[in-house]
């Protein structure tokens, strides 16, 4: 098949010698070039050789692995026999499986593939009746995925193409002796890929096991991203963290917030205080029906609701085109997940606003945090609930100004409008500060 060499905005991409309908299909995404991850991976894919690959998600990296397994099933006339799978993408949870299968039907649009996605939490019968007829690409979770194995509903023998996605999340979530019975079961003879967004040494011991002989690639995670994103910080009294939201949620720059608590039962009140407040929000954490948290997802997604008031579930991997603002209700006791989570907003190129408030239970979190981002948050005073918290002072600048490497997708039209979301506009109790924050935080808070 031809590729479109000659395509001037397809340059970066047909330089990777991708087959016309998976051009088009990239092209049909605004996407124009590819990202470090998607170059330094995909002809090394291509050729079929193993990849051991360290890159996060927000890197293009579901790209870097979809596109070369397309193109590889396409390229092959033999469809898959019933019950069979060609190729298998394991990823811990179902959000990110679906959002993978997603990809997989837009990067697919043009060629005629089989693909499902299956995750547990729903009922079997469609899965089974769908597997039946064989499936080219199978995106599924650990535990899923085994339930159907072991009631004789698919074979793994036949399959071609393997992916761990977020094997060091795998890890954390205790998936890894599924992970290890679901390998053991794949024909020895297929082409497999590891993508962690970090190599501990227990990954790298896996993949020892898992590859042969393979491609070592890494990429900057996105950190870039996370300079774009204005981080500010609100000192508050955890009483009055609930009267504080809702005076946040005021500003109608706030298009679409993510909102975050610790615990179910946090994101269940603070929705509900929400809506009685006339502020259209949706809870989303583990303690929901699948059924309930696709809704929800989708409310938010569809704009029905302008705020999803969340746990951690979604602090990795959830992408939702145009989330203008991050809220911390309250800061993770992890520092990791801080940047994971104000991470869902300055997707794709454009640009984002994370707000934390910090009470005096949380000084320590948030010390961490700025140690981990080596920046201490921008504080915001004025705002109608100042508390009397000693400031915490820890993080480094970056010095140097050297722009970062950046290793985060830009896409063509859509999403990097210049920010409308970076001018976050506290109203009247605005810091007084320019947009942009470059500037040392502020001692004085109120
Ligand atoms: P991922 O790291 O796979 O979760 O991708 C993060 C986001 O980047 C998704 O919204 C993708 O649609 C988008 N994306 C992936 N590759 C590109 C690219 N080459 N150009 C622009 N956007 C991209």
């Amino acid at each position: 098949m031809t590729n479109l060499a000659t395509a001037p905005a397809l340059e970066g991409f047909a330089s990777l010698n991708l087959i016309t309908p998976i051009c088009k299909a990239v092209q049909e995404e605004q996407y124009v070039n590819p990202t470090p991850i998607q170059l330094k991976a995909i002809p090394y894919l291509l050729r079929g050789r193993d990849m051991l690959a360290c890159a996060q998600t927000g890197t293009g990296k579901t790209a870097a692995f979809a596109l070369p397994i397309l193109q590889r099933l396409s390229k092959s006339e033999r469809g898959p026999r019933s019950k069979g799978i060609r190729a298998l993408v394991l990823t811990p949870t179902r959000e990110l499986a679906v959002q993978i299968s997603e990809n997989f039907e837009i990067y697919g649009r043009h060629l005629r593939l089989r693909h499902l996605v299956v995750y547990g939490g729903v009922s079997l019968g469609n899965q089974v009746r769908l597997i039946k007829r064989g499936v080219d690409i199978l995106v599924a979770t650990p535990g899923r995925l085994l339930d159907l194995i072991r009631q004789g509903h698919l074979r793994l023998n036949e399959v071609e193409l393997f992916v761990l996605d977020e094997a060091d999340r795998m890890m954390d979530m205790g998936f890894l002796p599924d992970v290890r019975t679901i390998e053991a079961k794949l024909h020895p003879e297929r082409q497999s890929m590891l993508f962690s967004a970090t190599l501990p040494a227990e990954i790298e011991k896996l993949s020892k096991q898992f590859l042969k002989d393979p491609v070592k690639v890494v990429v900057d995670p996105p950190s870039s991203t996370v300079e774009k994103i204005d981080q500010r910080l609100l000192y508050v009294d955890r009483e009055n963290k609930s009267a504080l939201l809702e005076t946040v949620l005021q500003d109608e720059s706030i298009e679409r917030a993510l909102v975050f608590t610790r615990t179910k039962h946090g994101a269940n009140k603070i929705a509900k205080n929400l809506s009685k407040s006339r502020i259209r929000a949706e809870a989303f954490h583990g303690n929901k029906s699948q059924a309930a948290r696709t809704l929800a997802l989708e409310k938010f997604r569809s704009g029905k609701a302008r705020v999803l008031v969340a746990t951690d579930v979604a602090s990795r991997g959830l992408d939702v085109d145009g989330i203008t603002h991050v809220i911390n209700y309250e800061l993770p006791n992890e520092a990791a997940n801080y940047v994971h989570r104000i991470g869902r907003t300055a997707r794709a190129g454009a640009t984002g606003v994370a707000i934390s408030f910090c009470d005096a239970g949380e000084r320590f979190f948030l010390r961490n945090i700025q140690r981990e981002i080596q920046k201490d948050l921008d504080v915001i005073g004025g705002h109608p609930f100042p508390a009397k918290i000693a400031p915490v002072k820890s993080g480094k600048k970056r010095g140097g100004g050297a722009e970062k490497k950046n290793g985060a997708p830009q896409r063509a039209k859509r999403n990097n409008k210049p920010a409308k979301s970076t001018g976050w506009k506290p109203g009247k109790y605005s810091a007084k500060k320019k947009p942009g924050f470059k500037g040392r935080p502020s001692k004085s808070r109120d």
